[in-house]
């Protein structure tokens, strides 16, 4: 595996790791600084403004910090010399710029279809930094991926059929491994906990005999030195999260144990890390999860196996903003209702299972300043024509009025980038912000607004006669 080698950095990373745990407070009070400011000069400059009426904003220098405390939390844990892949995955913020970014941060990619692979490699993400998981990989991808030399976790029997296949026809430098679910259980949110009894990923440990079948799978096949859990994402305990890890661990020991060699040499850990929505601290810290993990699996570190880690919301979550002006105020019931510009097309989530994925939401007056004034209870709706399309409901904010800004806080990975097409609104703009080095903010287009002509040509535009032209048999 080639990637960063802890050497003599570990003690360093000791160091940075206990202050980044200390500093979540303090850290969070920077971030929000940066971002007022940011608001404040993306009004000044029309990046925001009457004819731009929502965009998304991302702290590079948040990003940066978290990239360096993923590194310095891990590095401070593992045995020197260890092999550790961070591997960011691709579908928390699918933006060239942004895996560019973190590719610069020492960090990779972990891709889960064709489109995520594509933009790993616009971003110039080099085939043994990346990682291929997806449960439906078809078998051009899985000849792709192995052509690349791309790391790739089976997640079924029927797909390591597929690689059998294929190494066979061609051998790879691809690692290759294999998904599996300790089926430790789910954490609070349903559709997020891929380690319950049914779970659709990976080979299900606990069903009668799958224990025998991994083991006996890795014994035909030498080329088989991973294995990969990902057991969950928000709303999973770390404690759960430690004995899914704990579980895999415990097999890859068997495993290795009872073949007689040290086949799997890797152990990919998923990402999963969950996110404080609450406030600007961050907590958990990766700092403490790597903690965490020292001491409820200890072998893990000990020098035995590389580690391949994909966090995805942790590195980028509390580093993007939405802001969206707020284009009409109105009373409905005796509340007060701001109609703002961003809904369910940048926050589906929210909108769709607002108990499980509330956001935090910032007042900003017209020139950007925090709003100031006595706080009233109010709904922040979105665009978009349905009733449910609220960003928050009953929040307790100084009350909003047209020209004023609503931002929803804490939205870099799985909100503005992963845009919802309703009603035909437009991706909004992302831009990147950072001091300018003369005390003031300077800013780097990451995605250009979408336009309408955009919108046009993908609703089949070019293709307007298509279905009036379709004649069925016997009409003319
Ligand atoms: C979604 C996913 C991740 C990232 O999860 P986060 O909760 O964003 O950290 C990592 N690995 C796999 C296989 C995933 O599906």
């Amino acid at each position: 595996m080639a990637d960063t080698r802890n050497d003599g950095a570990a003690r360093d990373g000791a160091d940075g790791a206990t202050r980044g745990d200390e500093r979540g407070d303090e850290q969070g009070d920077e971030r929000a600084a940066r971002r007022d400011e940011a608001v404040r000069a993306a009004v000044e400059r029309g990046l925001l403004g009457p004819a731009t009426p929502i965009v998304g904003l991302l702290d590079v220098t948040g990003i940066r910090e978290s990239a360096a405390e993923l590194r310095a939390a891990f590095d401070a844990v593992v045995a020197p010399g260890t092999p550790v892949l961070h591997a960011f995955a691709v579908k928390a913020t699918p933006l060239v710029p942004v895996l560019r970014l973190l590719r610069e941060e020492g960090i990779g990619a972990e891709v889960a279809s064709p489109g995520e692979l594509a933009l790993a490699r616009a971003a110039g993400v080099p085939p043994e930094r990346t990682v291929l998981d997806s449960p439906a990989k078809t078998p051009a991808e899985l000849r792709q991926a192995l052509a690349l030399g791309i790391a790739v976790n089976a997640d079924n029997p029927q797909e390591l059929a597929r690689l059998d296949a294929l190494m066979a026809s061609a051998p790879s430098r691809s690692p290759l491994g294999l998904r599996v679910n300790p089926q430790v259980g789910a954490g609070s949110i349903e559709a997020l906990s891929t380690a319950t009894a049914t779970s659709k990923f990976g080979v299900a440990l606990r069903d009668e005999g799958a224990r025998e079948w991994v083991v006996r799978a890795c014994a035909d096949r030498p080329w088989l030195t991973r294995l990969h859990a990902h057991t969950g994402s928000q709303g999973v305990p770390l404690p759960l999260m430690a004995r899914g890890i704990a579980e895999v661990h415990a097999l890859a020991e068997e495993i290795n144990r009872r073949i007689g060699r040290p086949q799997i040499d890797t152990i990919d850990i998923g990402g999963g890390l969950p996110v404080n929505f609450a406030s600007d601290e961050t907590s958990p810290t990766y700092a403490r999860y790597a903690r965490l993990l020292r001491e409820a699996v200890p072998g893990l570190f000990a020098g035995r196996y590389g580690l391949v880690t994909e966090f995805g919301r942790s590195l980028l979550a509390k580093h993007g903003t939405v802001v969206a002006r707020v284009e009409y105020t109105k009373s409905a019931g005796g509340r007060p209702v701001a109609v703002t510009h961003a809904g369910v097309q940048v926050a589906t989530r929210t909108v769709y299972a607002p108990a499980a994925w509330p956001l935090r939401i910032a007042a900003y007056d017209a020139v950007g300043r925090p709003k100031q004034g006595p706080q009233a209870v109010q709904d922040v709706a979105g665009p978009a024509c349905f009733a449910g399309d609220l960003l928050a409901e009953a929040r307790a904010l100084p009350l909003l009025e047209p020209g004023d800004y609503a931002a929803a806080l804490d939205t870099g990975a799985y909100y503005f980038a992963h845009h919802y097409a309703y009603n035909s609104l437009a991706r909004p703009g992302i831009h990147g912000f950072a001091p300018d080095g003369a005390g003031g903010v300077a800013f780097a287009t990451v995605r250009e607004p979408q336009t309408l002509e955009e919108i046009v040509a993908e609703s089949g535009g070019a293709r307007a006669n298509a279905l009036t032209t379709l004649r069925g048999p016997g009409r003319p």
